[in-house]
């Protein structure tokens, strides 16, 4: 079946077909022809499914007819973050680049004023966070009661982020009668009760997950101790064949280090956490989908939703705490009917054989593991073994003993994450290392290289300077 059956117009047709696209994938085909009719829709669908286009295109078309006023957006789409957001407005570019919509976006950590600027030009498509959403709705300079159509994006992930009680503050502040569109990849119970609470007979659609499809991608698991799991990264990174590669890790520190350490072994490698300025991970997310750099290490809620097409490898550097989360970190890969591979790093620990096991209950199939897998010798010519190959300065094992008062061997290790330049700006903070305990001034401008964050004060000191 092609695009042109489901109901969309020319010059909308006329976009897919530039961005190359032949066929509608499922949730395209059963959604677009119900949202033109004027139905809710309740798409339980993540992304990787066309799911974007399922909802934009037909919008296109609704609000071709009909000019929006100041600070009153025709339509609103709430989106969990800032990144997805963004992506969101660059579909409504593309697939609406034959028509003359008006278009703000709204997120955080961009400028109020150029924001409000936007809504006083009048948007027919707005798009937002629920956070910045509420603060520019507070402060009195955006009316919610224009709205026609309302499209509630990722829900489960709003819930995991803690968005949902926002979400519900906006849904009823929206008093006009108007068409909501409503897109979860789970249906958890807080989910459905929203779904009672402000659907109106919706269509369901529910497109299959690619773990539970599980035909394009191609699952492994890997186990080793826990202290060679950086090793059999750069392994596997080393002997597979890999176009790009998004690697995932549970906790933003490990997201730091495994950046930190991959830079070091010379990868093309950039990361993407939440605790990075917003321009930072825009230009982040730019240099992986130019192909500027190819591994991207991420945390789940920054890497949520990321419209990468053509991944072909993923590593879940650990095993994920909610089964869920690996479905959604595999499905940045073999996305649009393309085939990749998700690699996942386990240990033989308990904690993460019940973790493989939640997976496999959810995905209703055995994670295959690599027998065959077996850690090879690093030869590095030229070039010194670096701190965190040695056993003894395990990584995982470090993280779980406290910051402070670690022992000899982390004081090589830190100074690996010193390359990275973008770390050594934020070290002090990020760190729960000895620094904090020195008053911003006391602190060196740029780290001690070899002695890691344990500076002893003398030297700190000017040599020039005679002791009092
Ligand atoms: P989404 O699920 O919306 O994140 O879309 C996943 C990827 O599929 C995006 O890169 C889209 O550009 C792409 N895509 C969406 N619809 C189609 C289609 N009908 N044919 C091929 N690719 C598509």
């Amino acid at each position: 079946m092609g695009f042109e059956l489901l109901g969309l117009s020319e010059p909308t047709l006329k976009a897919v077909a530039d961005a190359g696209y032949t066929e509608p994938t499922p949730i395209q085909t059963q959604a677009a022809p119900q949202v033109l009719m004027g139905r809710d829709v309740l798409g339980i669908a993540q992304t990787g499914t066309g799911k974007t286009a399922s909802f934009t295109l037909p919008m296109i078309d609704i609000l071709a007819e009909g000019r929006a006023r100041a600070r009153m957006p025709r339509s609103l789409i709430l989106e969990p973050t800032r990144e997805l957001a963004a992506q969101v407005a660059e579909s409504f570019e593309k697939y609406g680049k034959n028509h003359k919509l008006s278009m703000a976006l709204l997120i955080g950590g961009v400028n109020f004023a150029d924001q409000e600027k936007a809504l006083d030009r009048g948007a027919d498509v707005l798009i937002a966070t629920p956070g910045r959403l509420l603060d520019h709705f507070e402060r009195g300079k955006l009316l919610l009661n224009g709205i026609d159509i309302l499209v509630i994006d990722e829900a489960d992930r709003m819930l995991d982020m803690g968005f949902i009680p926002d979400v519900e503050k906006i849904c009823e502040r929206i008093t006009k009668k108007h068409q909501t569109l409503f897109f979860s990849a789970t249906m958890p119970p807080a989910i459905q009760r929203l779904t009672k609470k402000f659907l109106d007979d919706p269509k369901k659609i529910e497109v299959s997950r690619p773990a539970t499809a599980g035909t394009n991608i191609k699952q492994i698991l890997i186990a080793v101790g826990p202290r060679d799991k950086r090793k059999a990264l750069r392994q596997l990174l080393r002997t597979e064949e890999i176009k790009n590669g998004i690697i995932f890790c549970n906790r933003k520190r490990d997201v730091k280090e495994v950046f930190a350490s991959l830079g070091r072994h010379d990868f093309s490698v950039g990361q993407l956490h939440g605790d990075m300025e917003q321009r930072e991970r825009m230009e982040t997310l730019r240099q992986f989908k130019e192909n500027e750099i190819q591994l991207l290490v991420a945390s789940d809620v920054a890497a949520r939703g990321l419209d990468v097409p053509d991944v072909s490898h993923v590593f879940n550097f650990d095993v994920p705490g909610h089964p869920d989360d690996y479905v959604h970190r595999i499905g940045r890969t073999g996305r649009a009917g393309r085939s990749g591979t998700a690699y996942t790093i386990t240990t033989k620990s308990k904690i993460d054989g019940r973790l493989v096991e939640a997976i496999e209950a959810l995905t209703k199939a055995k994670l295959p593991i690599d027998d065959n897998f077996k850690l090879e010798r690093e030869s590095r010519p030229g070039r010194k073994q670096d701190s965190d190959d040695k056993p003894e300065t395990a990584p995982d094992d470090q993280d779980k003993r406290p910051a402070r008062g670690r022992g000899k061997q982390d004081h090589r290790r830190d100074r690996s994450t010193e390359r990275s330049s973008r770390d050594q700006k934020r070290w002090p903070r990020d760190r729960g290392d000895a620094r904090l305990n020195m008053a911003p001034d006391d602190m060196p401008k740029e780290p001690f290289v070899g002695m890691g964050p344990h500076v002893p004060a003398f030297l700190q000191q000017d040599p020039d300077k005679k002791p009092k």
